[in-house]
């Protein structure tokens, strides 16, 4: 039967017909089965570099406001060492990481960050953690009570494994936000915050145009944390978990496995938005940054997903416009305080200190 006649067919027939017609007529290329393996491997060598530098770069904008912008975490600080360490995953890609970093079974060192207090200590990517302060690193619930006993100015004396030698060093770790940042793999435009931690989705790092955006998104996410909307969000909800910004996720039909659009149903209310974006600039601010810049960035947000205004998830949040309109009116707020040499601490409703007793 010529392409050029249709016949009235039953879908699946049409379906073939149609894969028939579109078959490439020159020859394939002859490819040997090996040397198809080793390109799988050279993918995936990019895909862990990728991956690496993306949670490096993360790390770095975390240590800077974690450390910088304690303040506006408010109770939830804790001792932070600058260091980065990773176990090795099973499958393909744990395989790559341990090939191309030396990640191992053990909680291996991948990243020191410049002018931590692991830096100053002489820690190295490649390093195996064994223990801190007597506590195996392997009991995480040990160390967390250790982390609790710290008191600011203490030492932690590290046992390190370096070329199959135990390695002590000791370290004065800084006062920091405890909220770790990590790297959620979704090609989405999104980020998350359940209380605990920061996830940041590798389609927003692709998002942000240069650092500071993407600790504008950081200190957005810590600021939900800080300012305690996902324990009160989760007494309404019974949840333990919120996707945030996750709007541009849903108006652009894309599916991941994390359920993002169960979990937009249950985003941050107005209130809570509104409040992460203020807290959120303050953090910015006490860590150094630019702020000027942050209206443009969250309005190229909005652009990106010109339907959300319609969405149940979108209209959960304060219109673009009022945010917009809040957002210049922070940074006039912050802006003001700074050249008058006053705390960059958020205004409090009246009565209520920042920082609580
Ligand atoms: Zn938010």
């Amino acid at each position: 039967m010529p392409c050029s006649k249709f016949a009235p067919a039953a879908a699946a027939m049409v379906a073939l017909f149609l894969a028939g017609c579109a078959a490439p007529g020159t020859q394939r290329v002859a490819v040997d089965n090996a040397a198809v393996k080793i390109e799988e491997r050279k993918q995936m060598e990019i895909v862990a570099e990728e991956l690496m530098a993306e949670q490096l770069r993360l790390n770095t904008i975390r240590w800077r406001l974690a450390t910088r912008g304690k303040a506006v975490c408010r109770e939830d600080v804790g001792p932070l060492l600058g260091l980065h360490s990773m176990t090795r995953a099973k499958g393909p890609l744990g395989d790559v990481m341990a090939a191309k970093f030396g990640v191992t079974e053990k909680p291996t060192v991948v990243h020191v960050v410049a002018g931590s207090p692991a830096e100053l200590a002489g820690v190295m990517k490649g390093d195996i953690l064994k223990a801190v302060n007597g506590v195996p690193i392997a009991e995480a619930k040990s160390l967390e009570e250790a982390n609790e006993k710290w008191r600011p100015g203490a030492p932690f004396s590290i046992v390190l494994e370096r070329n199959r030698l135990a390695v002590t060093v000791t370290a004065v770790p800084e006062v920091g936000c405890k909220y770790p940042v990590g790297l959620s793999p979704e090609q989405i435009i999104n980020a998350f915050a359940d209380g605990k931690r920061v996830m940041i989705a590798r389609g927003m790092i692709t998002f942000a145009r240069d650092d500071n955006e993407l600790a504008l998104v950081v200190s957005h996410e810590i600021a939900h944390n800080s300012m305690k909307h996902i324990d009160a969000k989760k007494q309404n909800m019974g949840l333990g978990f919120l996707a945030d910004l996750a709007a541009v996720l849903l108006t652009k039909g894309q599916v991941s496995n994390t359920n993002f659009a169960g979990l937009a149903a249950a985003a941050y209310s107005q209130e809570f938005e509104a409040e992460a974006a203020y807290v959120g600039l303050y953090l910015m601010a006490n860590a150094g940054l630019p702020i000027d810049d942050a209206p443009r960035f969250w309005r190229r947000m909005a652009a990106a997903n010109p339907q959300s205004i319609k969405t149940n998830h979108t209209a959960s949040h304060p219109s673009t416009s009022y945010r917009m309109v809040a957002l210049e009116e922070t940074v006039k707020e912050i802006q003001g305080k700074i050249s008058r040499g006053e705390p960059l601490l958020p205004n409090m409703q009246e009565g209520k200190p920042f920082i609580p007793k």
